[in-house]
């Protein structure tokens, strides 16, 4: 099984070379030409296997015969049997037309632990059976450069660099890229937004440092990444329509889009899924884009939920892929009219086409700080700014749909307490991964928003001797 670039112009490669592997050399991200689909009996088996094997068994199915010789699977197993909650994210019935996904049973306490966790084993071994060495870039609105430090921190064969944006991620995120005390880990604090640390990394993948330092990327446009994320969509969904005898939606609070893509491959794969709803914050680029057809970039503005302050939502040229029928030139064409006119537009078939699938609710502050007292009063249950989003677009929409609204809780609210505060008056509980934390010393550099000024932090730290 071989995967293309969404522009049509690199080679095509197997899923074995995109586990170091994150952008097409032609600037587009890979995408599978035909989804592996199951019967609906294959994929009730399949849903109800443990939560390792799920994840373990949908990469196999992407990765074909290669994949099972090279056994990936005992490691990706190996990584989420150490989840503290290791039978899958946590499913609860709220009310019969509302359920919770928790997917912030990791060792970072967000749902990028599902995907980055057996992905760094996944990449460990393939750097091992070609006798490689990777430098892993990671650029972050929180959450993915915990994962990916915890994840990486410690292994022989890869260094992580992961870039913040100065003071738009919590205390307690920062604390989690920052206080590893890992030689191979290297935090950088950058003077701009997410958007500037995405668009330097994907500079620096195509610069000349890049074959010296063979940066790979963790970011969701790494596709392997998204796949891992899909195992859950399939587990909830096929178990949740066994309680329940309906079709299943979720609502997911959503930045890059690669969350939520990954619920659509699970749709495609044939998981009993309904409707994805796409869920932000102020920054609301993807409800303008469900709604107009037209795809606008605006000033990111900083909320109360940071992972989500996103603009550009890199998995979306998946979908549009897609929506373009699998053309890649004329992907390309809408791709560079975004780059330099800050905005595309849909045609009418292709915006309804996305409708079918995806609805979409933006949540401002007022909206989101009411939401988490009402899930409080009403089930007792205390969530994050991110997932208020999601909570808040279930309630908006719920009389639309049909079959439950499944919330996909991002993260945990004790990484965002000064929100808990906020809405509730009192402080989240703060488990005992994070206390140990705070007692430890902080170490990243901080500098301008530049492809230069990376590339001398990377240099100083990991110039030598290694490569
Ligand atoms: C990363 C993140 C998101 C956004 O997910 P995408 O895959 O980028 O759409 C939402 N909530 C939290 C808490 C996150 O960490």
């Amino acid at each position: 099984m071989l995967y293309t670039s969404t522009r049509g112009n690199a080679p095509a490669r197997s899923l074995r070379e995109l586990l170091r592997r994150g952008t097409a050399e032609d600037g587009g991200l890979y995408v599978p030409e035909t989804w592996p689909e199951l019967t609906p009996g294959e994929l009730s088996a399949l849903g109800g296997r443990p939560y390792d094997q799920i994840a373990s068994d949908v990469l196999a199915l992407f990765g074909g015969a290669e994949w099972q010789q090279c056994d990936f699977t005992a490691g990706i197993r190996h990584a989420l049997a150490g989840f503290e909650r290791n039978d899958g994210p946590p499913l609860t019935c709220l009310d019969d037309q509302l359920w919770s996904m928790e997917l912030f049973h990791g060792p970072t306490l967000a749902f990028k632990d599902y995907a980055l966790a057996p992905l760094a084993e996944a990449i460990d071994r393939e750097l091992a059976l070609t006798g490689n060495r990777a430098t892993v870039l990671c650029a972050t609105s929180g959450d993915t450069g915990a994962a990916t430090a915890n994840a990486f921190a410690g292994r022989a064969r890869a260094n992580a660099v992961i870039l913040f944006p100065e003071g738009r991620v919590s205390d307690v995120q920062r604390k989690q890229m920052t206080c590893l005390g890992a030689a191979n880990v290297q935090a950088i604090s950058v003077r701009g937004d997410f958007d500037d640390c995405q668009s330097i990394v994907k500079s620096l993948y195509q610069s000349e440092a890049a074959e010296k330092y063979s940066y790979t990327a963790v970011n969701s446009i790494n596709l392997a990444r998204v796949l891992l994320q899909t195992a859950y969509y399939i587990c909830a969904s096929v178990k949740i329509r066994n309680a329940c005898g309906q079709p299943v939606n979720f609502a997911v609070p959503s930045g890059n889009f690669g969350n939520v893509f990954a619920g659509y491959i699970a749709k495609q794969m044939g998981a009993p899924i309904g409707k994805l709803i796409v869920t932000s914050n102020e920054n609301d680029v993807l409800p303008r884009l469900f709604e107009t057809g037209r795809m606008s970039k605006a000033e990111t503005i900083p909320t109360l939920s940071p992972s989500m302050d996103i603009q550009v939502s890199s998995n979306f040229e998946r979908m549009l892929w897609i929506l373009k029928g699998n053309d890649g030139a004329a992907t390309r064409d809408m791709q560079e009219q975004l780059a330099r006119h800050s905005y595309y537009e849909l045609s009418q078939a292709e915006h309804s086409r996305l409708t079918e699938t995806f609805g979409a609710m933006k949540c401002g502050k007022g909206d989101a700080l009411d939401t988490m007292r009402r899930i409080h009063e009403t089930f007792g249950k205390i969530i994050c700014p991110h997932s208020a989003t999601g909570y808040f677009a279930a309630n908006q929409l719920k009389a639309t749909l049909d079959g439950p609204v499944v919330v996909a809780e991002t993260t945990h609210p004790a990484k965002f307490p000064t929100a808990v505060e906020e809405a509730l008056g009192t402080l989240p509980d703060t488990p005992a991964r994070l206390e140990e934390l705070f007692a430890r010393d902080e170490e990243f550099a901080t500098i301008d928003a530049t492809v230069e000024a990376v590339q001398g932090v990377i240099d100083e730290k990991f110039g030598t001797p290694c490569y």
